[in-house]
């Protein structure tokens, strides 16, 4: 089958794709903030709250046990789709934000002492910075950030000498949800091993476009939410490895960590519960099956192949078109090899995701003007204040894709942005 025919199926999958936004066919192209979710997903979703609504983990009648069940099978699903040694190491949160305060506090509390040191990346989202400052200042220990280079790529060559004995753990971004590079955690995560410091990934968009072992990788934590991973809202995963959750303290108290309780002590269950306190969001949990399983779906075999192959297409055509056709733009976050905005076939370690100024345009009235056209695109500081301000800006424009989006909307985005300069200007 031809890609554009296998995209076209894709995107049948998906009923929010078939709407009208002021009037014109939707193009979503905010799929970094969240993605749209999958027939399976929907489906799952409205089964549940409809008819498996019953809590998991508690009770001895048959529709508890049929939640649990698809509760657990999502667990294992997510092992399996991220190579986890074992279910005790899937912890469910309610998103990456979650998943990384849980090892902020929890690590920091038993690791980290007064003049400790934390390492992160200068390309981190909010979610992870702003937990382990949170850490730091109850502790007292340092944060340390590595920098990027001028396209965007983090000075890995800088990482080694950045980590002496202070330094207990090292948080890095797998993919910049600004950048969209995929930054080499393998090669993070070896350097940081080498003296011995574990590493946090976060993964919230690194799980969507690349093939992620826990287990190669090497990663002592990884980070994700389901919702931009096709999944729903409020819900994310925690992969850690056993001999650090083990040690670390819960993170929160409540009913189904527990082993026994007394007025005075409790022991606490075995992992994952132990981190798990509280009723969770079992329904949105149990449909990571589907959504990793459309996940899969997408990237193997022949529709892997198209999917890829249409990805690679928006890819050079956006790098392209952003600086050619609509002229005095600065794109965030270039291919290897590329250290200026000008046009090149490579797309390198890019994702199809694209942040950018227009010099003289206001990215929010871009935005604005692009929705009247029926494009959702995501503008202001992406949760990456930091980053902005190094990059010297207030504000990008993000056009993020993902597997059901066409190069025909790639087309009429470039186009629709033309017609909005052309207004501003
Ligand atoms: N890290 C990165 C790189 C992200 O892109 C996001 C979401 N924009 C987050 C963390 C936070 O994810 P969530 O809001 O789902 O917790």
């Amino acid at each position: 089958m031809e890609t554009k025919n296998i995209v076209e199926n894709i995107r049948k999958k998906f009923p929010a794709l078939a709407q009208q936004m002021n009037g014109q066919p939707l193009i979503y192209l905010d799929n970094a903030a969240t993605s749209q979710k999958p027939l399976e997903v929907l489906e799952l979703l409205d089964k549940m709250n409809a008819k498996v609504n019953a809590n998991v983990h508690r009770a001895m009648y048959q529709l508890s046990d049929e939640a649990t069940g698809l509760y657990e099978g999502a667990r294992e699903r997510v092992r399996q789709f991220i190579n986890a040694p074992d279910r005790e190491n899937i912890i469910y949160t309610s998103g990456t934000t979650a998943s990384i305060n849980l090892v902020a506090a929890s690590f920091c509390q038993k690791y980290l002492m007064k003049g400790d040191v934390i390492v992160i990346t200068a390309d981190s989202h909010h979610s992870n910075i702003v937990p382990w400052q949170l850490a730091a200042e109850r502790i007292g220990a340092e944060i340390r950030i590595l920098p990027i280079d001028g396209r965007g790529a983090l000075r890995i060559d800088m990482l080694d000498k950045m980590l002496d004995s202070k330094v207990k753990i090292v948080a890095a971004t797998h993919i910049s949800n600004v950048l969209g590079i995929v930054n080499p955690v393998d090669k993070i995560v070896q350097i940081a091993h080498n003296h011995n410091i574990p590493v946090l990934i976060d993964g919230a968009q690194g799980i969507v476009h690349v093939h992620v072992d826990v287990q190669k990788m090497d990663c002592d934590f990884y980070a994700f939410s389901a919702h931009k991973i096709y999944g729903a809202t409020g819900v994310g995963i925690l992969y850690g490895k056993s001999r650090y959750l083990n040690e670390m303290p819960p993170y929160m108290g409540g009913g189904d960590m527990v082993g026994t309780v007394t007025y005075q002590k409790t022991s606490y269950a075995p992992l994952p519960l132990k981190f798990e306190a509280g009723t969770p969001n079992f329904i949105g949990a149990s449909a990571l099956k589907p959504a990793l399983d459309f996940a899969a779906s997408v990237r193997e075999g022949e529709v892997g192949e198209a999917v890829k192959a249409s990805e690679q297409e928006i890819i050079k055509y956006m790098l392209n078109a952003l600086p050619n056709e609509i002229g005095e733009v600065e794109v965030y976050g270039l291919p290897e090899g590329k250290v200026s905005s000008q046009a090149s076939d490579d797309t390198g370690d890019k994702i199809p995701l694209f942040s950018f100024n227009i010099k003289g345009c206001n990215a929010g009235d871009v935005a604005q003007l692009l929705d009247k056209m029926g494009i959702a695109v995501r503008t202001g500081l992406m949760c990456a204040e930091p980053l902005l301000n190094s990059l010297g800006v207030t504000s990008v424009i993000r056009a993020s894709f993902a597997p059901y989006n066409t190069l025909d909307e790639a087309k009429k985005f470039i186009e629709c942005v033309k017609r909005a300069k052309k207004m501003l200007m």
